[in-house]
């Protein structure tokens, strides 16, 4: 039986010190704390994002915070319009949302002071929503992700017990792309020794280019405090053979093996190119609003350094994938993040000969946008697009 507490929230609008680069996301909002969707290999029971007191209440006690709405209305106009994440630690449309209907009403807030929005779930309840999706995919910018790790109805009900099926999160994908609306498939986790067979991958792969416009694989599914005790019990009680492949995979550590994600990340990569469809999600371009809801002319710099800004941690987002280190490519975050404030255009300083005083920008990237400014990309984009 899940209980609903309702509480409330001194703010809600929460500002990434560094953009994204996999769902391009600034902000973060979470209407609910716990799932009830129980996902046995859920990351948000690590210490880190847990309010419960003890993690297995984590889907039994869903935290409603009844007030975001009206936090949201006051706190947004002091932020400047960039994409949010309505799905860092929890499903925004878990069955919670039937009851509070706290999504719809972010995003209403969301379309009305034009905020882009990027969505991640695993229920296609977000059909209700489709019309303000639809808005503000007119109006600037969205995209839907849904999780699909594979469509094994034996293996399925031990690790998301109480999520909708992938078939209908197919289904949703399709009449969201139908309308408009970008959606697209997240492959993450693929689980290691269950899910990570060459026929898994490409079955999920080939299903979701069918309705998804991109699919992002997820290789290094983590392991950490609560989540790893509670994953290694689900595996001692139904694979007790796998317990020590696991501990070899991981050791000591949060993510497995190097090499091991880089052959899984290398084996998805060709599915994709066999089916068509793209691994990662285009940076997004919107205009930008003021807090009174007038379009900002802003100043035509901000349009290119931004575009730049993506540009470079697209670059990263290849980099990391290629190595399978998520910190491979610090230098391109750092230096997007700071293109991205510079507060004069690029071309000027470009013109000065003076990129290296931005932080991050060194030698290599500095060639990179040179051609970014002169052809719109650069060699090393595309060299770094393919991974054969
Ligand atoms: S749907 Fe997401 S947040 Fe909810 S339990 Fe599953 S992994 Fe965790």
């Amino acid at each position: 039986m899940v209980k609903y507490i309702e509480t409330e929230a001194k703010s809600v609008l929460y500002r990434h010190k560094f953009l994204d680069n996999w769902f391009w996301v600034r902000y973060a909002i979470n209407a609910y704390r716990g799932c009830q969707f129980a996902c046995n290999y859920c990351d948000a029971t690590t210490e880190k994002y847990l309010v419960h007191k003890d993690y297995k209440d984590f889907s039994r006690i869903i935290y409603v915070k009844k007030n975001v709405p009206k936090v949201l209305e006051k706190e947004i106009k002091k932020f400047k319009p960039d994409v949010v994440s309505l799905s860092g630690v929890t499903d925004p449309y878990q069955p919670a949302e039937r009851e509070y209907e706290l999504t719809r009403k972010i995003l209403e807030i969301l379309a009305k002071n034009r905020f882009p929005v990027h969505i991640g779930t695993k229920s296609d309840l977000v059909l209700k929503d489709m019309d303000i999706l639809k808005d503000i995919s007119e109006k600037t910018w969205c995209t839907v992700s849904f999780t699909i790790i594979t469509f094994n109805k034996k293996i399925l009900p031990l690790l998301e017990p109480f999520a909708p099926s992938p078939e209908r999160r197919l289904k949703a994908i399709a009449k969201l792309n139908k309308e408009g609306i970008q959606a697209g498939v997240n492959f993450i986790p693929i689980v290691p020794y269950l899910l990570d067979g060459r026929e898994n991958i490409e079955e999920v792969i080939k299903r979701s280019s069918e309705h998804a416009k991109y699919i992002l694989i997820g290789s290094g599914m983590t392991l950490r405090s609560n989540q790893r005790i509670r994953f290694l019990e689900l595996l001692s009680n139904n694979f007790p053979e796998l317990v020590e492949k696991y501990e070899d995979l991981y050791k000591n550590n949060m993510n497995p093996k190097k090499n091991y994600m880089l052959g899984l990340n290398k084996l998805a990569f060709k599915f994709c190119r066999k089916y068509g469809i793209k691994n990662f999600i285009k940076p997004p371009r919107f205009e930008i609003y003021s807090a009174q809801k007038t379009l900002i002319p802003r100043e035509d710099y901000e349009r290119t350094n931004r575009d730049l800004a993506n540009h470079l941690l697209l670059i990263a987002f290849f980099k990391e994938f290629k190595s399978g280190n998520m910190y491979s490519a610090w230098n391109y975050h750092k230096a997007a993040e700071n293109i991205g404030n510079l507060g004069e255009s690029i071309k000027t300083r470009h013109k000065k000969d003076d990129l290296k005083s931005i932080p991050g920008v060194g030698e290599t990237i500095s060639k990179v946008i040179g051609d970014f400014l002169e052809k719109g990309t650069s060699k090393m984009l595309e060299s770094e697009m393919n991974l054969s």
